[in-house]
């Protein structure tokens, strides 16, 4: 009786979840899997433990930000801090903490043990968003954390500020929103169909219907909606 209760609860958050603006993790992603986001295109359903995974990567975040607060060493200036508003994109840090000499960007990520055993260095994915932070904040070096969640065993990588790399993010993120603006359906990645993001792609039916190239969204609407 709960089972079904508590994953209805976390799949009804699901639905209907069109996006009207940019999160700081659409940052190198897919543009086609961001555009369908924007759309609301048909997607796979996601499992409810898979949600309820996200709610457990949040009590992770307080797991570390307990000692943090306590320790001398290091100094907590803010916690969930958002970016300055903009037009673009939001987004909000897990910290910002100093260390008496420089202040650091936190970004806490946790991952299962498997992943994490064999983590030798940060995620593109991760290092793509903390640069974000970097640039919004105008602090030159961040820290990414990771977690693994079965063993609570840490590893951390600084970061340093890569201004070519943060413009570039937003310029793609800017190209797209145009585009999105515009109906116009972004190619598929070029690593398609091997990367890991069309692995675990919401979207990969309705993107094998697609071409590879870019296409109208509203013809292709049409298609799907027949299918
Ligand atoms: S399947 Fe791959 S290329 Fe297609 S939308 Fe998803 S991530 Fe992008």
């Amino acid at each position: 009786m709960l089972k079904e209760l508590i994953d209805k609860f976390y799949l009804d958050r699901q639905k209907d979840r069109e996006q009207q603006h940019f999160y700081i993790t659409d940052a190198g992603k897919c543009p086609r899997a961001v555009f369908f986001k924007f759309k609301n295109a048909p997607r796979e359903d996601m499992n409810a433990n898979i949600l309820r995974m996200f709610d457990h990567g949040d009590h992770m975040h307080q797991l570390i930000m307990k000692p943090l607060l306590s320790i001398r060493e290091v100094h907590v200036v803010a916690s969930e801090v958002n970016i300055p508003p903009q037009e673009l994109i939001s987004g909000r840090a897990d910290a910002i903490i100093s260390d008496g000499k420089n202040l650091y960007v936190l970004d806490i990520k946790s991952m299962n043990s498997m992943v994490f055993k064999n983590l030798d260095e940060a995620k593109e994915e991760n290092i793509n968003q903390l640069q974000l932070y970097l640039h919004f904040f105008k602090i030159p070096r961040g820290l990414l954390l990771y977690v693994d969640k079965d063993r609570l065993d840490l590893k951390e990588f600084v970061i340093e500020y890569n201004p070519t790399l943060a413009k570039n993010l937003l310029k793609d993120l800017a190209d797209l929103k145009n585009k999105i603006a515009k109906n116009i359906i972004p190619s598929r990645i070029p690593t398609y169909s091997e990367d890991w993001q069309c692995r675990y792609c919401a979207f990969k039916e309705i993107c094998t219907l697609a071409n590879g190239g870019e296409i109208e969204w509203e013809d292709f609407k049409k298609k799907i909606e027949k299918a």
